[in-house]
Order: C-alpha cells, then structure tokens, then sequence
C-alpha cells in the first residue's frame, strides 16, 4: 500500500514551537477571566439510560510533567496512556480512541515529522488496541469506533480492525481527507475501506459547550464541541455514569493543559486553543463526568 503525501512542518514552525516550549515551562499564560466569566451554563438534559465505560488495558508512557501541564514541574513525571475505552450502551458497544496498532513504528510513525517521532514514541511495550479488545471482551462484537478527533493516536488501532464501521464528526473527516496532501500522518490509512457514517454537532448547547449532538437521542452519551486541538475535536459526556477515572483528568484538576505540548501537532492559534482547553481546565459548570482524553 503507498500511503498518502503528509504535510511536513516548515523550519519556520518547528522554531517557533521549540522556542515556545520553555517558555510556557517558567512563564505560564495567565487564565482569561474574561473568557470564563463570558461561559454560560445551558444545562444538561436528563439521560434516558446509563452507560458503562472501562478503559482497556494500556501501558503508560512516564513523560516530562511540564511538557503536558504547563508550568507544572512537580511531580517531575507523569503517566500517559493511549488508552481506548469501551462504552456500553443499551443500543450499542463502542470503543472511543482506539489509539494503538501493531508495529506502529513503520505504519505510522514513519509518517510524522522525524523531530516529533521520538517524543511521541509509545513504550515498547504498549498494547494494541486489537489485542486489547479480544483480551477484555472474550469475543463480543463491537458496533463501531468513534475516535474524538484524527490524529494517528486516537485512530491507528483501526489497522488491526478491518471491518469495524467508524463514526467521525464531518468536519474532521473533511479536514483529513481534503487534498491530496494529509494534514496530519498515520491518519489516512486507518479509513481506507471501511463503512463511516458522519455526523455534526449541530444539537443545542450543552453546559458551557455551545454545541452538541447526543449519539443515541436519548442523552446518554453527548459530544461536545472543542475545536482548537484539530477543527473537529470533541469531548464527550456520558453523565451520571462513573466519576472522572482518567489520567490526566481535565475537570477535576484545573490542570492548566497545554494544548501546544506536543509541538507542531496542533492547528489552532494557540490563544484560541488556550481559551478552549480552559473552559474545561477551569472546571467551572461542567457535567459530572465529563471525559476528555486527549493529547
Ligand atoms: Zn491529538
């Protein structure tokens, strides 16, 4: 298989987000009150049925603290998995981020910049989420993969899966597929010959969130807009069904997230996106609940 051409960064933005980076370690941007005083809360409906999520099994990455949390040198190191999850709906079973395939090394990998291959490396010893999956499930089907956006550590778990159908919100699937050129590596490869059925976030606002589409109808399961990581970035909020179990876990720590702590992989300015991830890191009306793995 040839895979597709990928957009490679200028020299240009790989300065500027090398120079960046050790900045934000001793000078960390100040919250935007205004920006948070600005969020209203628009509620959220009353779900009709629970779900229930587990994590599959993923071996963590201990990286550099300050490179996820900006300003933030203690502890010195923190865990990061690429961890998918299993969500059990009365109508379905899915998987959100199915982030890892088999020799991921030359599948994908090889597609990104070469300065950010070794940052991004998973441990050796990190699980597909193919065998993942046939480790926690013992042979139950799984309906589909929602990835809550397209980068290649949220959906190159699909290369080891086929068949299994994806749901993609539309304005993601069109900024990865567009051109002939990818915007991103390691991405492309995963659609290829598979059923996708896309969706948009067109549903009324959801807390702070200003837009959403509710999966199933019935308020189990919402995705929530979050554009800045990519054009389409969700959240998602599967309420009154577990407490925040996940590392890092956006709502409860305040954390000041930063969105460019993996250089060169992020596509809105930086004082967007920065105002983005504080509408979650502010923890401030946000669902019970909510889940946010991302990087
Ligand atoms: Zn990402």
């Amino acid at each position: 298989m040839v895979n597709a051409p990928v957009r490679q960064p200028s020299l240009t933005a790989c300065c500027a987000a090398f120079v960046q980076a050790p900045i934000g370690l001793f000078r960390p941007r100040p919250p935007d009150h205004d920006f948070l005083n600005r969020l209203t809360g628009a509620g959220l409906p009353r779900p009709q049925h629970t779900v229930r999520i587990r994590a599959l099994r993923q071996v963590p990455k201990s990286v550099p603290t300050a490179g996820i949390v900006e300003g933030t040198r203690r502890p010195r190191r923190i865990p990061l998995a690429m961890t998918t999850f299993v969500i059990e709906h009365p109508y379905a079973r899915f998987i959100v981020d199915p982030g890892m395939c088999t020799d991921v090394a030359p599948r994908v990998l090889s597609q990104l910049p070469a300065v950010l291959r070794v940052a991004v490396h998973p441990p050796a010893d990190a699980i597909p989420t193919a065998a993942a999956l046939t480790e926690s499930l013992d042979g139950q089907a799984v309906d589909f993969a929602l990835p809550t956006h397209l980068h290649w550590d949220h959906i190159c778990g699909l290369l080891d899966l086929p068949n299994m159908p994806l749901r993609v919100h539309r304005r993601e699937l069109e900024w990865v597929t567009d051109g002939a050129v990818a915007p991103v590596g390691g991405v492309r490869e995963s659609l290829r010959d598979r059923p996708i059925s896309t969706f948009d976030l067109d549903g009324p606002p959801v807390s702070t969130f200003q837009r959403s589409h509710d999966l199933f109808g019935d308020g189990a399961v919402l995705l929530v807009d979050l554009a800045g990581h990519t054009p389409g970035s969700m959240a998602r909020s599967p309420m009154r069904t577990v407490a925040c179990a996940f590392t890092p876990c956006i709502a409860s720590t305040r954390s000041r997230i930063r969105c460019a702590s993996f250089p060169l992989t992020t596509t809105a300015p930086a004082p967007r996106c920065w105002a983005e991830e504080q509408s979650v890191a502010s923890g401030r009306r946000l669902p019970e609940g909510l889940l946010e793995p991302r990087h």
